[in-house]
């Protein structure tokens, strides 16, 4: 069924395609006019800006109780960003996304992609970890979210990579399971008349840690091997583990 959120995108560009002489509601097909390219540079210099207003951020309680806020790091050019729930211990230590044990397993499940860490973007939704690692609240996410949104119009990435069912949900917008949205392309929309960017959700690496078993693994692996297709890239054989 179709979402508010997309209905609303859909009836803005037939509008669009309507007042500007187009006259057939047609624009089902109709892909927005592309934009000029922007450099690597301003991309980087953007997504600096943000960073830095995270930095700044009190918006919500976890302003106040953060050692460290953790806007995200990585390629301003990246194909594919992954997006996590929000900064554990090591994280707030450092200011750096994943760098903890689901980190290093992230970057066991990046490197058997056949890329590095430094190809693709890292980030999460909440900045600024929530105590005693509990769950986001709605209001923190609802702060956060709009940082996330401008990282993801800036770097315009072909794929998002969701870990686990609280990024998936608040991307989507939907409180469905992780084993509901996981193995299929969802689609994300980053702002009004912009085109669609393929979303797809996996198990969290921390997830992972606590279910280490052959099965939850291989459907990561599946979900990454849907990932690598979509991008035309190649699928490396895979060793156990
Ligand atoms: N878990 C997350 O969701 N994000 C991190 O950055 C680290 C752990």
């Amino acid at each position: 069924m179709e979402s508010a959120e997309k209905k609303a995108v859909r009836q803005h560009l037939e509008m669009e395609d309507f007042f500007s002489g187009g006259l057939s509601v047609k624009s089902k097909n109709k892909q927005p006019p592309a934009e000029p390219a922007r450099s690597t540079d301003y991309i980087a210099a953007e997504l600096e800006k943000i960073a830095e207003e995270v930095r700044r951020c009190c918006k919500c309680g976890l302003g106040s109780s953060r050692t460290n806020a953790v806007p995200g790091e990585g390629n301003p050019a990246a194909r594919i960003v992954f997006v996590g729930e929000g900064p554990g211990a090591d994280e707030d230590a450092q200011g750096r996304p994943f760098v903890g044990r689901a980190g290093q397993l992230l970057d066991r499940i990046i490197t058997a992609m056949g890329l590095n860490r430094s190809d693709v973007y890292i980030c999460n939704v909440l900045k600024c970890r929530p105590p005693d690692n509990r769950d986001p609240k709605p209001e923190e996410i609802i702060s956060c979210l709009p940082y996330l949104q401008r990282q993801i119009e800036m770097i315009n990435p072909e794929i998002i990579v969701a870990l686990g069912a609280h990024a998936a949900r608040a991307l989507l917008d939907n409180n469905k399971s992780i084993g509901q949205l996981r193995g299929i392309f969802h689609e994300y929309y980053p702002c009004l008349g912009k085109a669609p960017i393929k979303l797809m959700a996996t198990f969290h690496p921390a997830y992972l840690l606590r279910n280490y078993s052959h099965e939850s693994r291989q459907k990561v692996w599946e979900d990454m091997k849907k990932v690598l297709e979509a991008l035309g890239l190649p699928i490396p054989q895979r060793d156990k583990g």
